[in-house]
């Protein structure tokens, strides 16, 4: 399709769907401007030992091999922020983790120092972009993978590559919904495997949520064992 049949079929839908903010319910957007302003950033940790790194870095001394070396994520998964990523799943509306990549964009931009680290690796011409898969049949049943949306809109405006590199094996429940640092273990053990005949060195891997970081550790340990020599993760949002 041209641009140009892309965009009428986008203002045609606009007007028989349109978008309310989750915040204000002004016409438009699913977040507006003004309520942009009241989604909560969030510090970075260190992804191995989860104590505060300014950059999201691995600390130095704290184990490379299988882990992640740096992990950042944008907002806090609370009010607006969570009311989206909610309603992206539930409702499934594509445009909602496409917004969400573009006020990270934003955010980055007016904080070019605390995410350097990060884009000095996502710029760096090994990096491609990959996220953690939903199992196939809730992909089917949503319409649409959130995570892999939002790193498809990601490598768009950056001009990345993004690659598919796992697959979800299981059919794992939601790690929002579990309580125990057990029970989210178990949910991603053997829950994913390595697409074979992909390869990549360094990746930026995407999610929506990071709640206690197993997938994400999970989900490096298999890219490590598969060749990866650098992993950072990248979630919208994360459970405090
Ligand atoms: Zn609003
Ligand atoms: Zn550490």
């Amino acid at each position: 399709m041209t641009t140009t049949i892309i965009k009428l079929k986008e203002l045609f839908l606009d007007i028989l769907f349109p978008k309310f903010c989750v915040g204000c319910k002004a016409e438009g957007m699913y977040l507006c401007e003004d309520c942009v302003l009241f989604v909560l950033e969030v510090e970075f940790n260190c992804p191995v030992c989860n104590e505060a790194e300014f950059f999201g870095r691995r600390h130095k001394g704290c184990r490379a091999k299988s882990n992640p070396d740096g992990c950042i994520s944008f907002w806090s998964y609370e009010g607006v922020a969570k009311q989206l990523v909610l309603k992206a799943k539930y409702s499934s509306l594509i445009d909602i983790p496409k917004e969400l990549v573009d006020y990270g964009i934003l955010s980055i931009q007016e904080n070019k120092n605390r995410f350097s680290e990060f884009t000095e690796f996502l710029f760096d011409e090994k990096t491609v972009l990959s996220y953690v898969p939903l199992h196939e049949k809730r992909e089917k049943k949503r319409g649409f993978d959130q995570a892999k949306t939002a790193a498809e809109h990601l490598a768009k405006r950056t001009g990345k590559e993004m690659v598919s590199l796992l697959r979800r094996d299981k059919e794992t429940k939601s790690q929002t919904e579990l309580n125990d640092k057990k029970e989210r273990f178990l949910n991603t053990k053997d829950a994913f495997s390595f697409i074979s005949g992909r390869k990549a060195e360094q990746v930026v891997l995407i999610d929506d949520v990071l709640t206690s970081g197993a997938t994400a550790k999970e989900c490096t340990r298999i890219l490590k064992q598969n060749g990866a020599k650098k992993v950072w993760i990248l979630t919208l949002t994360k459970t405090s």
